[in-house]
């Protein structure tokens, strides 16, 4: 039996967590789950699996959930907290499924006291990679991505990497694939988060809509798998069939294919090196669309270029390009700013703070809220 603590529960990643556990109830247990404010959720969540702790943002929503909770459950908040159960001597398998920068400290947390890392929160690696990477092999931890393209080159690559030349991760191009660039400048919050394939939280889905996701994860690549720039490339593959491509020397090309539904992923970073099953379909190549592939158009998706360029420039460019994407997809959500301004926002934000050597946790910190700062003066202005 492993122990999971869930951390980011109610959210997409999350949900699709507890769904795959419930189906192997002898195997896995949820040891901890945790949300920010939706009490209720975690509420749900605590009647359906019966955690030893449940962990809320704020000492209001813990107060409400106490009121309600089952017995047995212990309710606690705020962000120590997630960090103690990241590292908890009980907690066999952390599922880092918070969105944002927020979850990066429990993410390190789990790193350092050597647990399965199941890395949703790609946001963790954009950061503070290196520093991440190092501690997970300092102390054994395991890190098995979650995001479906890592998922792919992960597996891909379990036969050894012997002879491996570059690695494509495939795109759906998103809701405005067949948007012109002109029109994307009054594309609203609902419209870009409409994602055609996969159903995913606010945040992840605009980013879908940029491609800034995509550059993301290109980053994510460049750590996780030890390659640089120049070795990943981008396709655009609107059916979300085929999650990457891993190109060998002798000619050959691995891939790994299913529907588009995040608990293959999941079931995999939960059963590896074995495999459970997840309650995913199987797919029918017969009754598909076909499958298309194509180059993505960097003009229209600025965010990808700009990812590419935070990635050759390298020590504290990946964590300000995050930043400031954070700041600027949460000014288009609350209609404070355009979809066309997230990339201007970006861009203006890396061009204006110093690139820095990120030696430290405290120096990757420092430079997201000094990043954010200097993002956040750029909201409203039109130059
Ligand atoms: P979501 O918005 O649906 O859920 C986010 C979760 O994090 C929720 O439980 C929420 O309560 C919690 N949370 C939000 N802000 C927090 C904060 N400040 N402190 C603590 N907890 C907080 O997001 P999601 O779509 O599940 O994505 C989660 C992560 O997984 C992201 O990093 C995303 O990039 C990655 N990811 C998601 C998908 C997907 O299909 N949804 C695919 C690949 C990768
Ligand atoms: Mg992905």
């Amino acid at each position: 039996m492993k122990n999971i603590a869930i951390l980011g529960a109610t959210g997409s990643i999350g949900l699709n967590t507890l769904d795959v556990i419930s189906r192997h109830p002898d195997q896995f247990s949820v040891f901890a789950a945790s949300a920010y404010s939706n009490w209720k959720g975690l509420l749900q969540i605590c009647n359906d699996h019966l955690p030893s702790f449940a962990v809320l943002g704020d000492e209001a929503s813990a107060e409400k959930l106490r009121r309600v909770a089952p017995s047995g459950v212990e309710v606690l908040f705020g962000k120590d907290s997630l960090d103690e159960i990241a590292a908890h001597p009980k907690t066999d398998f952390v599922m880092a499924a918070i969105v944002g920068g927020a979850g990066m400290s429990s993410t390190f947390c789990a790193a350092k006291a050597g647990k399965r890392i199941m890395l949703a929160n790609k946001e963790s690696l954009i950061l503070g990679g290196d520093l991440l990477m190092n501690l997970a092999e300092n102390s054994g931890a395991k890190i098995i991505p979650v995001d479906s393209e890592h998922s792919a080159i992960f597996q891909c690559l379990e036969g050894g990497r012997d002879g491996l030349s570059k690695i494509q991760l495939t795109a759906s191009g998103g809701p405005f694939l067949k948007t012109s660039f002109e029109k994307l400048a009054t594309a609203t919050p609902e419209q870009a988060c409409k994602h055609p394939n996969w159903k995913m939280g606010k945040k992840i889905s605009v980013d879908s809509a940029t491609m800034m996701n995509k550059g993301l994860e290109v980053i994510e690549a460049s750590f996780l798998f030890g390659l640089n720039a120049s070795q990943i490339e981008v396709i655009v593959h609107p059916q979300s069939i085929v999650h990457s491509f891993v190109y060998f020397d002798d000619g050959s090309v691995l891939s790994q294919l299913g529907l588009p539904d995040m608990r293959s992923a999941i079931s995999y970073a939960l059963s590896y090196p074995g495999r459970k099953s997840s309650g995913v379909r199987q797919l029918d190549l017969t009754k598909e669309p076909s499958l298309e592939f194509k180059h993505p158009d960097m003009k229209k998706y600025k965010c990808l270029e700009l990812a590419y360029e935070a990635l050759e420039q390298g020590k504290s460019a990946p964590g300000t390009l995050n930043a400031a994407n954070e700041v600027a997809v949460e000014a288009f959500l609350k209609n404070k700013a355009g979809f066309l301004d997230i990339p201007k926002i970006v861009e203006k934000t890396l061009r204006e703070v110093t690139c820095r050597n990120l030696d430290t946790l405290g120096g990757v910190v420092e430079n997201d809220q000094l990043s954010r700062q200097v993002a956040r003066s750029f909201i409203g202005s039109d130059d």
